[in-house]
Formats: C-alpha cells, sequence, structure tokens
C-alpha cells in the first residue's frame, strides 16, 4: 500500500514536471520569435514611406500610395487595373548597416 503511494507521488512529480516543462519552452520560443519579430519589424520600420507620385505602369493613372513603413522592394497595388507593382529602392541610404 505504501509502496503504490510512493509511485503515485513519484508519478505526480513527474507529471507535473511533464506539465510544467513544456509551456515554459513554448515560453521560451515563444519569446524569442516574439523578439526576432519585433527586431525584424523594427528594422522595417526604420523607413516610413510618405508619398511616391507615379503613374501605373500599365494604365497610366496616377499612383496613390498610402504611407507606411517602408518595405524594400515596397509593393504598390493599382487602384485603375488592380495591377500589384513593386517599388525598387535604389540603395538610398539603405545601406547604412552594410558599410563594410
Ligand atoms: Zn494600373
Amino acid at each position: 500500500m505504501g509502496g503504490a503511494v510512493r509511485i503515485l507521488v513519484l508519478l505526480s512529480v513527474i507529471a507535473s514536471f511533464a506539465i510544467f516543462i513544456p509551456p515554459h519552452g513554448v515560453w521560451t520560443i515563444g519569446a524569442l520569435t516574439g523578439g526576432l519579430i519585433l527586431a525584424r519589424r523594427r528594422w522595417l520600420e526604420r523607413f516610413t514611406l510618405h508619398s511616391v507620385s507615379g503613374s501605373c505602369p500599365k494604365c497610366k493613372i496616377m499612383l496613390s500610395v498610402k504611407s507606411g513603413p517602408l518595405r524594400d522592394p515596397h509593393p504598390i497595388a493599382c487602384d485603375g487595373c488592380h495591377h500589384t507593382g513593386s517599388l525598387e529602392l535604389p540603395h538610398l541610404g539603405l545601406s547604412e548597416t552594410n558599410s563594410e
């Protein structure tokens, strides 16, 4: 009888480890992943796109671009023909971290 209780206690200890370790692992992975995503987002948002003036290469209407975080290349959707182009950035100061 005493042995069964001891095994139950041992099993519950193992079970509590089994229950508590994976969430900590998940939190660690989640924190790392969140940190990476935030770092990546922060890197991507170093530059803000305020405005773009230009016309659609297909239907020639003026493109209207909402301001927001600048991407490289920055996708631009045409309101006229729904052609999605991209704004390519000739390395205008985007290479500040690649100064070697
Ligand atoms: Zn167009």
